[in-house]
């Protein structure tokens, strides 16, 4: 896959010039966290004045090199503000910060126990339908398979893969 490589004036088309100068010193002064790219998606955490870092998400492409961009802060969401520019002046100066993202087996893996609690936890109370399958796990759970909505006792039958093995791997 060929990535574009971003003129600093396609940012700064992108993003408006003051963004852009503020997203220069963000990136300078190494407020950009976990660069990652999936893809020709890029995505990062950019530490603003908030506690928690913004996270950002830019599609790559078309003949401009920015698609769409999205980032969490206050005035984030048409993806036109310093988080964002932060994150594409890093991936002008530097694309191999960006490393590709991993498999969420591979992710997960590298977590601590008390942290996949927290998760699964979490995520139960995000969908309360997902606390089913704690207590009547499936047999061959898929990290790609998107949850039931509802019932989650009938999705079991559908998969026919025939393999038996443990969830855990090594
Ligand atoms: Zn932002």
């Amino acid at each position: 896959m060929n990535l574009p490589t971003l003129e600093e004036e396609t940012i700064m088309a992108w993003t408006g010039q003051a963004a852009y100068k503020r997203g220069q010193q963000y990136a300078q002064e190494g407020r950009v966290l976990h660069p990652r790219r999936e893809g020709n998606v890029l995505l990062a955490l950019c530490q603003g004045q908030a506690v928690e870092p913004y996270r950002v998400r830019v599609r790559l492409g078309g003949e401009e090199g920015i698609l769409s961009a999205r980032c969490t802060c206050p005035v984030g969401a048409e993806g036109r503000c310093k988080h964002v520019a932060a994150v594409l002046i890093l991936w002008r100066e530097r694309p191999h910060a960006f490393r590709p993202l991993p498999s969420l087996a591979e992710e997960l893996a590298r977590w601590p126990k008390k942290a996949l609690i927290d998760l699964v936890l979490r995520m139960i109370e995000r969908e309360p339908d997902l606390r089913e399958m704690v207590y009547f796990p499936f047999q061959s759970p898929s990290s790609n398979h998107p949850a039931p909505q509802q019932g989650a006792f009938h999705a079991q039958s559908k998969r026919e893969s025939g393999k038996n093995t443990p969830s855990q791997s090594p």
